[in-house]
C-alpha cells in the first residue's frame, strides 16, 4: 500500500500482446529497476507472453531471470576479463574486443556470442572492419549474430544499412529502431532475422494502464511560523502538513540528468520533482488537482508537503497521485489487476 503502482491488467497485457505481434523477433529488456515493475515479475511476464529471449543488463541480473523465464538470456553489458563468465549454455555473451574473445573462449566451454558494432553511441564494441574480421576469425565461438545498439529518437537507419553491408550477418540484434525502422529493414533484406531489443516502449508504452499512488500516512495542521522538519524551517501560512509514503530510498525526488535541452523543458523537469538548490521544489505529489510543494527535501521513506490552508487535506490512508520516473522508482507493491 505505501508507495504502489497500480496496473490496469487488462490493458496493459493487450498493449504487450500488441507490440510483441507488431515487433517479431521482440528480445524484452529487463534490467534495473525492472522498469518500476521490478526484475521478477518482467520475467515472468516474458515467459507469459511467449518470448523465446530475453537480455538482461548485466551479469548479476542473470540470477533474477534464469529461474522465471525459459528462455535464452542476451547480457547486454559486454563480457570482460573481470566478470566470473556463466557457462549456462541458456546466457548469450555480448562480446565487443578480440582480446575479450579469446579471453572467453579460454574459459568457457564453446560460449554462444552476439559480437557488438561500436556505432554513434559509442558505448561499447568493435567498429566495423573489426566486426567484419571478428565474425571471420573467431574459433571455438557460436555467434548468435550481431547487435547495434543505436541513439534515441530514430533517424538511424541508415547507420544500420552501412553496418549490415560492411559486416554482414544473418541475424542482427537491435536496440533503439523504431518499428516503421525495422519494418522498412526487413522489406529490403527480407532474410535478415532482426531481434529488436525493448523495455520502455514494452513495458511503460500503455501510460494509460499504470497509476502510482503515494499513501498519506499522516496529517497535521501547522500555523504561519512554527517549525517543522528535520530542518526545522518555518511554514509560510497556515496548513496542513502532510506525511506522504515515498522518499529518497523509492527514488523520490530524484531524477536522472534531463535529457531535454531546452531552458523551458528543463523547467519543467525540475517541477516534476527534481530538488533545485533554491530551497524549496514542486513535489510530485497531487492533492486536490494539483502539485504540492516539499516542505523540506524527501526523507529516507516518507516525504512532507505543505498544503496551505482553505484546501481541505487528504485524509489518512487517503492515496495520492504522483509523478514518477519509472526506471528510478522503486514501488513498495505493484498490483496488476
Ligand atoms: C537498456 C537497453 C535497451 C532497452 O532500452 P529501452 O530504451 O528501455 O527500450 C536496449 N539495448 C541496450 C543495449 C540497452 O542497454
Amino acid at each position: 500500500m505505501p508507495l504502489t503502482l497500480y496496473v490496469d491488467g487488462p490493458l496493459w497485457r493487450d498493449h504487450l500482446k500488441a507490440t510483441g505481434a507488431a515487433s517479431p523477433g521482440l528480445v524484452p529488456v529487463v534490467k534495473g529497476n525492472g522498469y518500476g515493475f521490478g526484475m521478477a515479475s518482467l520475467a515472468r511476464r516474458a515467459e507469459w507472453m511467449g518470448c523465446d529471449t530475453l537480455a538482461v543488463g548485466t551479469y548479476r541480473e542473470v540470477g533474477e531471470v534464469a529461474k522465471r523465464f525459459s528462455g535464452d538470456i542476451v547480457v547486454l553489458e559486454p563480457w570482460r576479463p573481470y566478470i566470473d563468465a556463466s557457462s549456462s549454455s541458456r546466457v548469450i555473451h555480448t562480446l565487443g574486443r578480440d582480446c575479450d574473445l579469446r579471453d572467453l573462449v579460454a574459459r568457457v566451454e564453446r560460449p554462444r556470442v552476439v559480437l557488438e558494432g561500436l556505432t554513434s553511441m559509442r558505448r561499447h564494441g568493435f567498429d566495423v572492419e573489426q566486426l567484419a574480421s571478428a565474425q571471420r576469425s573467431a574459433r571455438g565461438v557460436r555467434i548468435e549474430g550481431h547487435a547495434l545498439h543505436l541513439p534515441l529518437g530514430g533517424g538511424h537507419l541508415r547507420e544500420a544499412e552501412r553496418w549490415l553491408a560492411d559486416a554482414p550477418a544473418a541475424r542482427w540484434f537491435v536496440s533503439h529502431l523504431e518499428v516503421d525502422e525495422l519494418a522498412q529493414l526487413q522489406q529490403r533484406h527480407p532474410g535478415l532475422v532482426l531481434r529488436p531489443r525493448v523495455g520502455t516502449g514494452l513495458w511503460l508504452g500503455e501510460r494509460q494502464a499504470l497509476a502510482p499512488r503515494a499513501t498519506v500516512q499522516d496529517v497535521h495542521p501547522v500555523r504561519r511560523g512554527e517549525r517543522v522538519g528535520y530542518r526545522q524551517r518555518a511554514a509560510t501560512r497556515d496548513g496542513h502538513i502532510l506525511v506522504v509514503a515515498g522518499g529518497t530510498a523509492h527514488g523520490i525526488g530524484l531524477e536522472a540528468p534531463p535529457a531535454a535541452a531546452s531552458t523551458r523543458s528543463r523547467a519543467g523537469s525540475v517541477a516534476r520533482g527534481g530538488l533545485l538548490a533554491v530551497g524549496r521544489a514542486l513535489s510530485p505529489f497531487t492533492v486536490a488537482g494539483r502539485q504540492r510543494w516539499f516542505v523540506e527535501p524527501p526523507h529516507m521513506q516518507v516525504s512532507l508537503v505543505f498544503v496551505p490552508g482553505g484546501t481541505r487535506p487528504p485524509a489518512i490512508g487517503d492515496e495520492l497521485e504522483v509523478q514518477v520516473r519509472y526506471t528510478t522508482t522503486t514501488f513498495d507493491e505493484v498490483r496488476i489487476s
